[in-house]
C-alpha cells in the first residue's frame, strides 16, 4: 500500500503558463513533468531572473513529490537515452524511500526541495514555512549527501515568509518552467499525451515517447542548474 503523503498527481506548465492538472489515484507520488526551455524559446523561472546564450537549445526536465516507488523505472529511462533530469522530492518521501532518494543523486540527477509533506503554503506562518523546507532540506541532506539549491512550492502556491526560508536556506525558487511559444510542437504534443495520462505508466510512457522526439529536435536535456549556470 502507498503511504505517501500526497496524492496530488503531476502537474504541467506549458507555454501559456497554464497549469494542467490531474488527480492520478493513489500511486501518483511520481509527480509532476514539466519543461524548462531556454536556447531560441524564452525562459521564465518564476521569480529568478535568467539570461543567457539564446543560441543554445536545452531543456531541463523536471519530476516533482517523489521519490516513489514508480521512480527506479523513471531512472531507467532517463538512463537509456542519457538524460539528466531534476527531481524536487519531499522530505517524508525521502524519508520513506531513502534508497530510491540516493539511486537518483547517484545517477547524477540534480535534487531540489519540494517541502517535507507537501503541503499548500498559503495562509501558513512563516515559521510553518520554514520549518517545512528546513525538514526537507535535512532529510535530503542525510540521505542523498546532496544539499538542495533549489526549491519548487507545492501546486506552485507561495506566501509570506517563503522568500525569507529561501535566503536563510540557500535555495533558488524555481515555479515552473515554460515553453517559449516558438516551439509549439513538443509541447503540444506532449500536453496531449499528459492530458491522457491519469497514472505514472501513463506519464512514464509520455516520457519515454517524448525524449528522443525532443532530441531530434537538437534540444538537449540538462538539469535546472545547468541551465541557469551553463558551464559550455
Ligand atoms: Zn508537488
Amino acid at each position: 500500500m502507498n503511504t505517501t503523503p500526497m496524492n496530488t498527481g503531476y502537474h504541467v506548465c506549458m507555454s501559456t503558463g497554464t497549469l494542467i492538472g490531474s488527480t492520478a489515484g493513489i500511486f501518483a507520488a511520481a509527480g509532476a513533468f514539466a519543461y524548462a526551455v531556454r536556447g531560441r524559446s524564452s525562459t521564465v523561472f518564476g521569480p529568478s531572473v535568467y539570461h543567457g546564450d539564446r543560441r543554445r537549445p536545452a531543456l531541463a526536465l523536471t519530476f516533482d513529490d517523489g521519490p516513489s516507488e514508480s521512480t527506479p523505472e523513471l531512472l531507467k529511462i532517463l538512463a537509456r537515452y542519457s538524460v539528466p533530469a531534476t527531481f524536487f522530492m519531499c522530505g517524508e518521501n525521502v524519508q520513506r524511500l531513502p534508497a530510491v532518494a540516493l539511486e537518483v543523486a547517484a545517477a547524477g540527477h540534480e535534487i531540489g526541495n519540494h517541502t517535507n509533506s507537501h503541503p499548500r503554503l498559503d495562509f501558513r506562518t512563516p515559521e510553518f514555512i520554514y520549518r517545512e523546507i528546513a525538514q526537507a532540506q535535512e532529510t535530503i541532506q542525510r540521505h542523498t549527501h546532496r544539499t538542495p539549491r533549489l526549491f519548487r512550492a507545492p501546486y506552485g502556491v507561495r506566501w509570506f515568509g517563503l522568500r525569507s526560508a529561501q535566503q536563510r536556506l540557500d535555495l533558488l525558487g524555481v515555479m515552473w518552467s515554460v515553453i517559449g511559444k516558438d516551439w509549439r510542437w513538443p509541447a503540444d504534443r506532449i500536453e496531449r499525451l499528459l492530458e491522457r495520462a491519469p497514472d505514472i505508466h501513463a506519464t512514464l510512457h509520455a516520457v519515454q515517447s517524448a525524449i528522443p522526439r525532443i532530441q531530434e529536435r537538437g534540444f538537449r536535456f540538462e538539469t535546472v542548474s545547468q541551465i541557469l549556470c551553463p558551464t559550455k
